[in-house]
């Protein structure tokens, strides 16, 4: 049986990752070739998934540390759909998927990994499309498959 949702799944593998927010450092660190950060809008920031479901597994998160939907302000929650619509175009011009999933996971029952920090997932979806991670599990490689994601994303935003 094949899970349809399954950023699910690759939330738990992120709960083995060490202290702080990966979410609230990565931005503050300015090195967004390294942390693959996308593009930075005035709250929200779009960063690749480095345990993607599938190629072009993006999230995007405000700068602030917040955990639910609802502690966004007016302004932070327009912009992160902006922003949300903004990715899947970029996704779409340039692997055309067939469609996407998007969702958030609200807290550790829901089975959010960095249930501390909200942020939406963007996974694009081809027809018969399996897990991305067990096909290339070599580290390597996943690595290399990101860089070259990121490249092809970048300039597109
Ligand atoms: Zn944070």
């Amino acid at each position: 049986m094949k899970q349809i949702w399954a950023p699910w799944r690759i939330e738990y593998i992120l709960k083995g990752k060490p202290e702080g927010c990966i979410l609230c450092d990565a931005p503050r660190q300015n090195n967004d070739a390294v942390n693959y950060i996308l593009y930075r809008g005035d709250k929200n920031f779009v960063i690749m998934n480095s345990y993607p479901y599938n190629p072009g597994h993006l999230m995007v998160a405000p700068y602030r540390h917040v955990a639910n939907l609802e502690g966004l302000t007016d302004d932070e929650l327009h912009e992160h759909f902006e922003i949300v619509g903004r990715s899947i175009k970029v996704l779409r011009e340039v692997f055309n998927p067939g469609g996407f999933n998007i969702g958030i996971n609200m807290g550790k029952a829901a089975g959010a990994g960095i249930d501390e920090h909200l942020h939406t997932h963007i996974v694009p979806r081809w027809h018969g499309d399996t897990n991305f991670m067990p096909v290339i599990s070599d580290v390597r490689v996943v690595a290399e498959a990101l860089a070259e994601t990121y490249e092809k994303l970048k300039n597109k935003f």
